[in-house]
């Protein structure tokens, strides 16, 4: 593969809404990204959060191979087995009564708009649509989630925008109070860990107060689990350890494993509005994507996986806390934000450490870090090695 004839290709046809590495990816395996010319990158990337099994996981991929020379798609007018399980094993572990499954995050979360709507409607009548949404969170590209994400840099030049969105400041009890005070909201929707925000964990006491501020006005909690589920933070779903359980939840990004898929967990009383007509997809729920999530599913939860993501994170927080230049590091689990002092640019540190064989991605000013679920002890070792060697020669 000729990689300058690629990349000339792309910048000729593909509309320029990525600025993309000037790296060709040709194939993976596990923890190892090759480029078109052989060189291999450790990748703390996971394709933004999306490859937790790595690259080309060998059960993941025959499973998927197996469905698609199978059935490879049928509509929703008809029942599938990978569909009807993935359901089943997403409410058992989770705490959902039923799912809603589509392509993407942004698809999931227009479930979850409209799923509240019309909770609401169903209950208090029109009128009672509003739906908060935190100041720096970012739920998808799609106008009604683009509505939603609460970052000016996002909206330019996209406007009139959708009406029913307000946003209020993360971590502020009386601002919450004051917008759910107005009477007409349906819902509030939030990350537990804002990841295109810059990987900004929410106070723990914030989200109880603002839960418990929701519950007494029968105003549904939107959980954007889109970025921070699959366990990306140690545990299956960022909510539990924040202590309670969202009336809906939306994921998408390692569902997968690769694959696009977007999925809405709703209580009972949610799902019960949604009859029939109120809403479809007509991939959603599609049998081979369903077969590769079934795989992610069942490792997720086999005994010990979590239990890796838990001690690597620790092992890679403490090694990055100990770098040169590191302010900051943020977020839970492994999904992971570096503040850096000043002078030094994350995509400068970005840059230098794709040289020097590892891959990982910015969130607004921090080097974001979201390694594949797998990763062993060595390659934690691994990539702080390389980024305490691209760190010091910044210095
Ligand atoms: C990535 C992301 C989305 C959008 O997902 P797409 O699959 O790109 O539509 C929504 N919410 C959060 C929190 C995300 O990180």
């Amino acid at each position: 593969m000729n990689a300058q004839k690629v990349m000339q290709q792309d910048e000729q046809y593909v509309m320029h809404t990525y600025k993309r590495g000037p790296l060709v990816l040709e194939s993976g395996k596990g923890m190892v990204a090759t480029d078109a010319d052989g060189a291999e990158y450790l990748d703390f990337t996971s394709g933004i959060g999306v490859n937790c099994l790595g690259y080309c996981d060998a059960d993941w991929a025959a499973a998927v191979a197996r469905q698609a020379a199978t059935l490879q798609h049928t509509s929703n007018l008809f029942y599938t087995q990978p569909c009807a399980a993935l359901a089943e094993k997403l409410c058992k572990a989770a705490g959902f009564d039923k799912v809603f499954f589509g392509n993407s995050g942004a698809e999931a979360n227009e479930g979850a708009i409209k799923a509240a709507r019309k909770y609401s409607f169903d209950r208090y009548g029109a009128g009672r649509n509003v739906v908060v949404s935190l100041v720096n969170s970012f739920h998808g590209r799609t106008m009604a989630t683009l509505t939603a994400t609460g970052q000016d840099v996002f909206h330019n030049y996209f406007g009139p925008f959708n009406e029913g969105f307000v946003y209020v400041p993360a971590n502020d009890e009386n601002a919450l109070k004051a917008a759910l005070d107005a009477g007409n909201v349906c819902a509030v929707i939030m990350e537990m860990v804002q990841g295109e925000g810059g990987v900004m964990a929410l106070d723990k006491d914030y989200v109880s107060k603002a839960v418990q501020l929701c519950r007494s006005r029968d105003v549904l909690v939107i959980v954007d689990e889109v970025q921070t589920g699959m366990g990306r933070t140690g545990t299956l779903f960022a909510y539990q350890q924040y202590d309670f359980m969202p009336d809906i939840v939306s994921m998408a990004k390692g569902l997968g494993g690769g694959l696009p898929i977007g999925a809405v967990g709703v209580s009972a009383a949610v799902a019960a509005g949604m009859g029939p007509g109120s809403h479809g997809s007509t991939f959603g729920g599609n049998p081979v994507v369903c077969a590769g999530a079934n795989v992610v599913m069942d490792k997720l939860l086999a005994p010990g996986f979590l239990q890796n993501v838990n001690q690597r994170a620790a092992q890679l927080r403490a090694g990055l806390a100990a770098l040169p230049h590191v302010a900051e590091v943020s977020g839970l689990g492994l999904m992971v934000g570096i503040r850096l002092e000043a002078p030094l640019q994350a995509a400068d540190v970005l840059a230098a450490a794709r040289q020097k064989g590892l891959l990982c991605l910015t969130a607004k000013t921090r080097l974001r870090l979201l390694p594949p679920l797998i990763l062993s002890e060595q390659d934690v070792d691994k990539a702080l090695d390389i980024l305490g060697k691209v760190l010091a020669e910044m210095g």
